[in-house]
């Protein structure tokens, strides 16, 4: 049973439930709030003409991520995809997590609407499971994980039911060849049945892949952090980590990445004052 198609805080509503989880009326008001805020901003997209992905997080967080953004799916994907998911292939769940929803959605004859990255989070999966003496829910080596990804894509881009919308989102070369020759396989199906397999990399990384994808007729996009420094600093070291990585092994991203921070920082120092150059100057570092 898939216990997170039910609203989470549908059950807190009891009050037995209410009492045992100790929930208090102000939490439910502020959860009510919370979901009707969402509704109004899923509805600008929708009117918009547009769509959403969801980004995934931390196990911890995500099945409650997975909770609300399959309640949207339900209500906003009908005729189209409006509300993306995003799965990530290094967990051991995804592959099987990834063939039911997809079954769902056929049976149910909606469109299924994802996003598929390796995981960001992999280093703190594991120190967590350690710490709390349970099996990491992250596969232990690349080899899998990379097993994992490959699977994933051709099994969605071969069984996607009408109107889908896919994005493979990764700088890895080899997936990317690999879902281009799924794409090709099934150009001709996939373009009656208007479903989109679309790619995306993250701004500074693997620019030379997006202009080649976009360049060749992908539908393809970059994504682009855009928020305040103290939130953004995580994510962008998170990248210059990532970046360093793929730099070792002989590619020049890192060089991105570092523009990306410094185009941050002046920002920042510009407008915000020395907190904000200072945190990018480290970052640079
Ligand atoms: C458009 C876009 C959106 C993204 N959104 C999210 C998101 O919502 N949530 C999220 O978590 N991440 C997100 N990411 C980041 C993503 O999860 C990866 O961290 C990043 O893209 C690197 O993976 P890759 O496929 O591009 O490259 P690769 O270099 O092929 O893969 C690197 C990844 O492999 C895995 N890996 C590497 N070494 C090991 C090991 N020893 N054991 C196990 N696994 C290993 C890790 O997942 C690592 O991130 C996003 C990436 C893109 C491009």
């Amino acid at each position: 049973m898939n216990i997170h198609a039910y609203p989470i805080y549908a059950p807190l509503k009891n009050p037995l439930a209410a009492k045992i989880a100790n929930v208090k009326p102000q939490t439910l008001a502020a959860l009510d709030l919370w979901m009707k805020r969402i509704h109004s901003v899923v509805e600008v997209i929708k009117r918009a003409d547009a769509y959403s992905m969801v980004d995934a997080e931390q196990t911890f967080i995500q099945y409650t991520i997975d909770s609300v953004t399959r309640q949207l799916q339900r209500i906003y994907n009908n005729d189209k995809v409006v509300i993306m998911n995003t799965f990530q292939a290094y967990l051991k769940r995804t592959k099987r997590n990834v063939g039911l929803e997809v079954l769902a959605c056929k049976m149910r004859g909606k469109p299924y609407g994802s996003k598929l990255v390796r995981g960001a989070y992999g280093t703190e999966e594991n120190k967590i499971a350690l710490e709390q003496q349970v099996e990491s829910p992250v596969f232990p080596n690349k080899m899998l994980v990379d097993k994992s990804y490959n699977d994933i894509v051709q099994f969605v881009i071969k069984n996607v039911p009408p109107h889908s919308h896919f994005t493979v989102a990764s700088h890895n070369e080899t997936t990317l060849e690999l879902a281009l020759a799924a794409v090709e396989d099934r150009k001709k199906e996939l373009e009656v049945q208007k479903s989109q397999i679309s790619f995306a990399q993250l701004r500074g990384l693997s620019d030379n892949l997006t202009y080649h994808l976009a360049q060749t007729g992908h539908y393809t996009f970059k994504y682009m952090p855009y928020g305040p420094i103290e939130n953004l600093a995580p994510y962008l070291f998170r990248r210059a980590e990532e970046a360093s990585y793929i730099w070792l092994e002989g590619q020049k991203k890192l060089v991105h990445v570092r523009h990306e921070l410094f185009d941050v920082r002046k920002f920042h120092y510009k407008f915000f004052g020395a907190l904000g150059g200072i945190v990018g100057l480290i970052a640079l570092i």
